[in-house]
């Protein structure tokens, strides 16, 4: 007969098959799809339609018409997975904004949001993994500006932290944006004091976007006169930054425990 376990059971694996908390909960989102639609909601709220794409890719999507040069780090074997068949798993969704541009050529306004896994070939650490997800979002559009890219940012980080985040804007160089920025969120986990999340900075790079570059646009096919910008989102990061954990890892994990904690 059954009974509940006063802890010097027999039970095989000390397993007690009547303890309530071992029920299954077959209804906690995962943190990541719990951001992923919220990251959904706001740009929809601002006309952004969602795309499908791919996380196998070809190079000319992922490197060529990004401009990113013959021996750029990015391509090396040593940051990016390759297929036998020449294709790569998608190192960043900038990637599939190409994509999603390309097959609507020629429209002179757009509002595209893709995201979904991204792989890079590294050692797993609390701040860079082989698997973590982006979002991106690009705008197309005669009146577009880079400001339009940067108030997004910080409008979505007030939805996302709250405001008073503290949020900082730094130039950045990338091969496909001009001029490009980082997002940089306070780290909440260390107070800003250092650690292995933040590098010791105290900040961690949370986004980063900007103008797309003349040479970009003209390889989407973007009509003269309009002009490009894009936005992508590191969600781990911004779990990790909302939810004061100071190690990425287990957002990826299968520990249930952790994950209900960080939904
Ligand atoms: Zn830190």
């Amino acid at each position: 007969m059954l009974t509940a376990n006063d802890g010097q059971t027999d039970e095989p694996f000390g397993l007690d098959v009547l303890r309530g908390d071992l029920a299954p909960r077959l209804t906690t989102r995962h943190p990541i799809t719990t951001l992923a639609s919220q990251v959904t909601a706001f740009f929809a709220s601002l006309g952004f339609r969602t795309h499908p794409t791919p996380e196998v890719e070809d190079v000319l999507h992922s490197f060529d018409l990004l401009s990113v040069p013959e021996g750029h780090p990015t391509r090396s074997p040593a940051h990016t997975f390759y297929l036998e068949d020449g294709r790569v798993l998608r190192s960043h969704t900038t990637s599939s904004v190409m994509r999603v541009l390309r097959q609507g050529r020629g429209r002179t306004e757009r509002r595209v949001l893709v995201g979904g896994p991204c792989y890079r070939n590294t050692t797993p650490t609390p701040r860079f993994v082989t698997q973590f997800h982006q979002m991106e979002v690009a705008a197309v559009g005669p009146d577009i500006v880079l400001t339009d890219a940067t108030g997004m940012a910080l409008g979505l980080l007030d939805d996302v932290l709250g405001q008073g985040h503290g949020a900082t804007l730094r130039f950045r160089t990338l091969p496909y944006v001009s001029p490009g920025f980082s997002v940089d969120a306070p780290c909440t986990p260390c107070e800003q004091a250092g650690c292995a999340l933040c590098g010791g900075r105290g900040f961690l790079e949370v986004m980063s976007g900007g103008a797309l570059t003349p040479a970009v646009m003209a390889a989407a096919e973007v009509p003269s006169g309009s002009r490009a910008i894009s936005l992508a989102i590191s969600l781990e990061r911004l779990l990790a930054i909302r939810h004061h954990v100071a190690d990425i890892r287990p957002f990826l994990s299968t520990d249930l425990r952790v994950l209900a904690q960080n939904g």
